[in-house]
């Protein structure tokens, strides 16, 4: 595929400013939303055959978040979209100062896998919203979902506006040889590196959305039995494979029994199993071979029992976990959760600091002084206090990672950010020029100047 000739079709129509129309850009939106609707049946369909994910998950994980994602950008663009006015100094009296959004141009989305159509989509409606065009890079993995959005989008949108194309790291070596406006990427720390060097010699800015091994901390005093049911759920969603499922759990060793005990008892509740339809499968056996592998059998508390031809591992807890263990040198992103033990939050905290930024971080505690402990020492995405995952579904937060788990955030207005360039105007009138700048220069221009200036 020539993609120079795609991104030359696209400049070409961002050129032309109608991208910069909001009804243009509404229009779009709904446009989507609509196809996306009409096609509900076929994108279940398609992410069950990627890796059986149930209805109930791809609607409240995928399409929900998409859904709230349009609506929002399309009662809120026009005024995302308008020139903001601030305040003018003495010196540029009289005059007034404000600021445009500008959409940055030509945008390239790269997504991942594991939430195949949000993590595509979302970047695109804000990159849509922002006044942008899109040229939009799959998983070659979710293979399903990768050909239903290039059929769905590439049957009903112009591809000088929103194009889809597909392929694996070759094609996106060969995408990224041609000058984007803005990279978008979702993905692994290591291709990450990749992706930014690729855009250094464009000078293409970039947004990277990556991983890392995000900690849960449970403290004493508090509900174990509902910080339970809360990390279970968000653990072994989507069979663990989500940038922000608690990764490992710190534990105060005080309660560690009275934990694993209430972690078991939601685990058995939810009934995830090979024959259980809501349980979705490993993505493939690549992911499934190396998952096995992290598994020590004499450090498992409970699970362990894997369907190679399925390609399940059900959810498996493994304890006595130390940090120097095979599981804790990497980002797990499935169905195991390794338990370590605390005797005290400084040392704890120490050890979480000893691994790369994390991209969440959970927090258990009714206590007051530890919370904000952590909050101030341990620099992490994002995350949740006495809950898990579940700060991904609020709005009006901003979504992303720092350090190793990422550069820039989305969701909502900070989508609509992410692909605008925030001009600053000054305007002036003609009808007066005070003339202290100008020179010849005298030491009482410059006494009235530091007057003036401060
Ligand atoms: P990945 O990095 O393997 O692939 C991501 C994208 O990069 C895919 O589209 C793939 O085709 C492309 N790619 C792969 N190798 C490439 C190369 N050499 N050159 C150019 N492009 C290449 O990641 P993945 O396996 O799809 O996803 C898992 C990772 O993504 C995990 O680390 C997870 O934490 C992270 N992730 C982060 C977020 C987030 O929002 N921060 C969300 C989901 C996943």
């Amino acid at each position: 595929m020539n993609y120079q000739n795609i991104i030359d079709q696209q400049r070409h129509f961002f050129y032309t400013n109608t991208t910069k129309d909001i009804p243009f850009r509404i229009k779009q939106l709904k446009h989507l939303k609509d196809i996306l609707k009409k096609n509900e049946t076929l994108l279940y369909q398609s992410i069950y055959n990627d890796f059986k994910k149930s209805e109930f998950e791809t609607y409240t994980t995928e399409l929900s978040i998409i859904y709230h994602e349009i609506d929002l950008a399309i009662t809120k663009t026009k005024k995302w979209a308008k020139k903001k006015k601030v305040s003018t100094g003495l010196v540029n009296l009289p005059g007034i100062s404000y600021i445009i959004p500008e959409p940055y141009g030509t945008i390239l989305v790269i997504g991942a896998w594991n939430y195949p159509y949000q993590l595509s989509l979302c970047p695109a409606i804000a990159a849509i919203a922002a006044g942008c065009t899109v040229v939009l890079k799959p998983s070659e993995i979710s293979s399903h979902t990768s050909a239903t959005m290039a059929a769905l989008i590439n049957q009903n949108f112009d591809p000088s506006f929103f194009k889809v194309i597909e392929g694996g790291a070759k094609e996106t070596a060969n995408v990224l040889d041609v000058k984007f406006d803005k990279i978008f990427f979702t993905g692994s720390v290591a291709v990450g590196k990749i992706i930014y060097q690729a855009a250094a010699k464009h000078l293409t800015p970039v947004t990277l959305e990556l991983g890392g091994k995000s900690p849960a901390i449970i403290t004493e005093g508090i509900d174990i039995d509902m910080a339970a049911k809360r990390l279970v759920w968000a653990k072994f969603l989507n069979a663990g494979q989500t940038c922000i499922a608690p990764d490992y759990v710190m534990v105060a060793s005080t309660i560690q029994d009275q934990f694993l005990t209430a972690i078991e008892k939601y685990i058995k509740k939810a009934n995830y199993n090979v024959s259980n339809h809501n349980y979705t499968q490993i993505i493939n056996d690549k992911n499934f071979n190396r998952l096995y592998n992290l598994i020590d059998p004499d450090k498992i508390y409970f699970g362990g029992d894997n369907n190679p031809k399925e390609r399940i591992i059900s959810p498996t807890v493994l304890i006595n976990v130390a940090f120097s263990d095979k599981i804790m040198q990497e980002e797990i992103f499935g169905p195991i959760l390794p338990i370590l033990t605390f005797e005290n939050i400084e040392d704890a905290i120490k050890k979480i600091k000893k691994l790369p930024n994390p991209l969440s971080c959970y927090i258990f505690t009714k206590n007051r002084a530890i919370k904000n402990k952590i909050l101030k020492e341990i620099s992490f995405g994002g995350g949740a206090i006495n809950d898990a995952v579940m700060h991904f579904a609020e709005k009006s937060l901003p979504f992303g990672g720092v350090g190793d788990s990422g550069i820039g955030n989305y969701h909502g207005k900070y989508g609509f950010d992410t692909f605008s360039h925030y001009k600053s105007i000054l305007q002036k009138t003609f009808w007066a020029e005070p003339n202290l700048k100008y020179p010849p220069y005298s030491s009482s221009k410059l006494k009235w100047l530091k007057r003036l200036i401060g």
